[in-house]
C-alpha cells in the first residue's frame, strides 16, 4: 500500500491518481485481423499504410470535357472524339480534339485540363469552350488524397466510421486490431437482488453490474464474468481468484471502504498487491487499484452514483490504456454555472444539464446530487467539475466532462 491509504494521510487528487492508474497498466497482448465490417471502435494493433496512390490516377473532378490546353483559344470549338465515363479505361487523347467525361472517369493521357459542362455550348460539330479557361483545372492528381506506402492510420487509434472509410480507399479489407479486452465484473453486497427477483426486507436491486457492463460494452470490452459476490472474506476470494482466471481486468463495486463487511481490500492483499486507496472526490472516494495474481484490478465504490463517476474518470482511461489507445484524456469544456454552490473539500462531479444561450453554455443541477440518486445520472447531459475549496456563484466558469466525450 503506499503514502495515501492510512488514517490521517492525505487524499490523492484526481490528477494524481488518474497518472497513477494510467502508469499500472499497458496495453494488453495481441493482435487479430478484423474485416473492416466488424471493425467499428477496435483498436488498431499496427500502422495502416496505403497500398495504392489515391486517387489511383488523375480523374476528373465533374462532368464536362478534357482537353490539352495548348488547343484552346477563347470561344474555340473542337471536335468531340468520344466518351469517358467513371470506371472505364481512357484511349489517349488526340490533339486538337476533346473527349466527353464524366465525375471520377480518368483523364486520357494527353488530356491536362477539364472545362466543365455548365460552361461550354454543345454543337453539331463539336464542343465550343468560353472566353476564359485555366489550365489543369477540375482534375484530380494522382496521389493528391494519399500516396502508396504513407501511414494513413496509427496503431492505437479507436477506428471511427471515417477511419473506415480511410482504410477501405487505402485498400485494406481486413485490419490488424487488439483482441476485445475480456473485463470481469463483481458486484459486492449480501443486500444485492438480481432485477426481476422478488425482494425481501433489506435487499436491493444490483444496478452497478449493469451500469459497468453498459460502460464496458460501449468501450467494446468482452465482459467475460458477471457475478454478484457475499459479503465474506472466503466468497471475495475465491470470486476474485475465478476472475483472474477468466478476464485480463477485474472490476469490482462496493466492499472497498473499512466496515467490517468490506472485504475486497482483505481478499485482493491476500492475492496480490492493492496500489491506490482515497481520492480527494465526491462522489466516490474510495477507489482501489492493485492486481490479483497479474491481472490488474480496479475496485470502485458501492454507491451507484459513485460507480458511474468513477469509472468515467479512473476506469475509463484505465480501459482505453489496456485496449493499446494511444490517447486517453478526456476532453473537457467550459461552462457557466447556473447555479450557487457552497464549497466542498473535494473535487465534485455534479450530474448537469447543458443549454446554449445567448452563444455560451449554462450548466444547470439535477436537485438532489446523493450518492446513491441514480435517476440524476439518467436525467443529466454530462459532469460539471467543482475544483475542491471553490464556492460556485452564479455565472462562475467551470469545467464540464460531456456524456458524448465520456461514454462515446
Ligand atoms: P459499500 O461500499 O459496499 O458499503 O456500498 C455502499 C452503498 O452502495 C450501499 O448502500 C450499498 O447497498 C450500495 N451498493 C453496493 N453495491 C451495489 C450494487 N451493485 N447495486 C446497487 N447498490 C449497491
Ligand atoms: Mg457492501
Amino acid at each position: 500500500m503506499n503514502d495515501c491509504c492510512g488514517p490521517g494521510l492525505r487524499l490523492l487528487t484526481v490528477p494524481e491518481a488518474l497518472e497513477r492508474i494510467v502508469a499500472a497498466v499497458g496495453p494488453a497482448e495481441g493482435s487479430e485481423p478484423v474485416p473492416l465490417e466488424q471493425c467499428l471502435g477496435r483498436v488498431l494493433a499496427e500502422d495502416v499504410h496505403a497500398r495504392i496512390d489515391v486517387p489511383p490516377a488523375a480523374n476528373s473532378a465533374m462532368d464536362g470535357y478534357a482537353l490539352r490546353y495548348a488547343d484552346f483559344s477563347p470561344g474555340v470549338t473542337l471536335p468531340v472524339s468520344g466518351v469517358v465515363p467513371a470506371g472505364a479505361a481512357a484511349p489517349p487523347l488526340a490533339a486538337g480534339k476533346a473527349v466527353r467525361i464524366f465525375t471520377g472517369a480518368p483523364v486520357p493521357a494527353g488530356a491536362d485540363t477539364v472545362v466543365m459542362q455548365e460552361v461550354c455550348e454543345r454543337l453539331p460539330e463539336g464542343v465550343r469552350l468560353p472566353e476564359a479557361i485555366r489550365q489543369g483545372s477540375n482534375i484530380r492528381r494522382a496521389g493528391e488524397d494519399m500516396t502508396q506506402g504513407q501511414c494513413v492510420l496509427r496503431a492505437g487509434r479507436r477506428l471511427r466510421p471515417q477511419d473506415l472509410g480511410l482504410a477501405a480507399t487505402a485498400g485494406h479489407g481486413v485490419l490488424a486490431v487488439r483482441p476485445r479486452l475480456r473485463v470481469a465484473v463483481l458486484a459486492t453486497g449480501d443486500e444485492l437482488v438480481a432485477p426481476g427477483e422478488p425482494l425481501g426486507p433489506g435487499q436491493i436491486y444490483d444496478s452497478n453490474s449493469f451500469v459497468l457492463l453498459g460502460l464496458l460494452q460501449r468501450l467494446g470490452c468482452q465482459v467475460s464474468l458477471k457475478t454478484v459476490v457475499a459479503d465474506t472474506l472466503p466468497a471475495t476470494k475465491q470470486a476474485l481468484r475465478d476472475a483472474a482466471a477468466c478476464s485480463e481486468l477485474i472490476i469490482t463495486s462496493g466492499g472497498v471502504s473499512v466496515g467490517d463487511e468490506d472485504h475486497v481490500k482483505g481478499a485482493v492483499e491476500a492475492l496480490g498487491t492493492l496500489d491506490l486507496w482515497r481520492i480527494a472526490i465526491k462522489p466516490g472516494k474510495p477507489v482501489a487499484l492493485g492486481r490479483v495474481g497479474q491481472t490488474p484490478f480496479l475496485g470502485l465504490p458501492g454507491n451507484p452514483v459513485s460507480v458511474f463517476v468513477t469509472f468515467c474518470l479512473f476506469g475509463r482511461p484505465l480501459v482505453r490504456r489496456m485496449q493499446g489507445e494511444q490517447e486517453v484524456s478526456t476532453l473537457r469544456v467550459p461552462v457557466n454555472a447556473a447555479f450557487d454552490l457552497k464549497s466542498d473539500g473535494r473535487t465534485r462531479y455534479l450530474r448537469a444539464r447543458v443549454a446554449e444561450q445567448g452563444g455560451e453554455l449554462w450548466a444547470e443541477l439535477y436537485g438532489h446530487q446523493g450518492s446513491g440518486v441514480m435517476y440524476s445520472t439518467s436525467w443529466a447531459h454530462g459532469l460539471v467539475e467543482v475544483p475542491p475549496d471553490r464556492d460556485v456563484v452564479k455565472g462562475d466558469q467551470l469545467m464540464y466532462l460531456a456524456y458524448s466525450e465520456l461514454l462515446a
